[in-house]
């Protein structure tokens, strides 16, 4: 029996000093604020000063951590009643429902390696509580409930189905869609400089204050207190999974959280972390879980024919894969044993 740990994906280059729930500013012009929500640390970091923006921020957040957490006991949230129905048809509210489509859609294009239906695999396997290994009968028993084909949605009635036992969670997903919605806030508050960060799915709007980059440390999987690298990055989402947030260890192996959907086990393709670069944070957010599900070769296909992101792959024998336009604008952390090769 192991004991699941979870930690922050990405290092920032900023230290997460301030207490929890904490508003301040910073020497240089920012103001943080930091909160525990979605069971993650939670950095919002604005350029100057702005507590309604960043208090109605926090305030949505929280909105968001209820409404889309399957896993609530209490069933309050949009997510928990769908879980809680027993296949019968329930009405969604408008935000869960366009995350329910999304996610279709990401598992059609992704062929299945995004699936929010690996809830009662997740369950199984006690990431969320302790860890514990299943048995094959336990996994094939667990298969018949998950498949993204079992989510009917109706768009016209705004409703939702789950059929043969299906479960779903979004937690894959809905840190980029916190993200994403925390940017919109921002923006309509006329805010030009912001670093959004919900335990490691990190959104940056424009620059920092003094016109250069955002940096984002890219967490060394064997040592999450170092770097692997440093990106460089302005408007974009910058969103990672890797086998080292969440997982147990027994007898020597270690069992971490993202699900390979066929196989009912934790992906083993020889990845350790995958980091996913677009202004779409919540895609970002998706596809970082389903590259990390095909594994070292197949996402390098798939970003061929697909485009419109960035990614940087970390092997288990410490290759780092980038796409070429990040070559500028990763820079690899000197004596940290790693190896860049540039994809094409
Ligand atoms: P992330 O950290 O964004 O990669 O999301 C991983 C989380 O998503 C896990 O802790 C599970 O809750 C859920 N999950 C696991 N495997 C999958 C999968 N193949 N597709 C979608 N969600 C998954
Ligand atoms: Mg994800």
């Amino acid at each position: 029996m192991g004991y699941v740990k979870r930690i922050g994906p990405v290092l920032l280059t900023v230290c997460l000093t301030l207490l929890l729930n904490g508003c301040g500013e910073t020497d240089d012009g920012y103001t943080d604020k930091q909160l525990f929500a979605m069971d993650t640390y939670v950095l919002l970091r604005i350029g100057g000063e702005n507590t309604a923006a960043l208090e109605t921020a926090a305030e949505k957040i929280g909105m968001l951590e209820t409404e889309l957490t399957g896993r609530d006991a209490d069933g309050t949230g949009g997510a928990a009643r769908l879980n809680a129905s027993g296949g019968q048809e329930v009405a969604v509210g408008e935000e869960l429902f366009g995350l329910l489509e999304a996610s279709a859609a990401y598992s059609e294009q992704t062929g299945g390696a995004f699936d929010i239906t690996t809830y009662p695999l997740t369950k199984l396997w006690g990431f969320g509580t302790a860890g514990r290994i299943p048995d094959d009968a336990e996994i094939a028993e667990a298969l018949t409930q998950v498949g993204y084909q079992k989510l009917r949605l109706d768009p016209e009635r705004r409703t939702a189905v789950l059929t043969d036992g299906a479960q779903i969670d979004l937690g894959a997903i809905a840190k980029g869609y916190a993200a994403e919605t925390v940017c919109g806030i921002f923006t309509d508050y006329g805010i030009e400089s912001a670093l959004i960060n919900l335990g490691g799915n990190i959104f940056v709007i424009g620059s920092k204050l003094d016109g250069s980059p955002w940096r984002i440390g890219v967490a060394d999987p064997e040592d999450t207190r170092e770097t692997v690298g440093v990106l460089s990055a302005r408007d974009t989402a910058v969103v990672t999974s890797g086998s080292y947030q969440r997982y147990f260890e027994q007898g020597g192996t270690r069992y971490h959280h993202i699900l390979d959907p066929v196989t009912g086990r934790p992906a083993d393709n020889g990845l350790v972390s995958v980091t996913v670069i677009c202004d779409d944070a919540v895609w970002a957010d998706a596809l970082s879980t389903a590259l990390f599900v095909m594994g070292e070769e197949k996402p390098v296909g798939f970003w061929r024919e697909t485009g419109g992101f960035e990614m940087i792959l970390i092997r288990d024998d410490r290759q780092v894969l980038l796409t070429p336009a990040l070559e500028d604008s990763f820079e690899i952390t000197a004596g940290s044993g790693y190896r860049v090769e540039v994809v094409s």
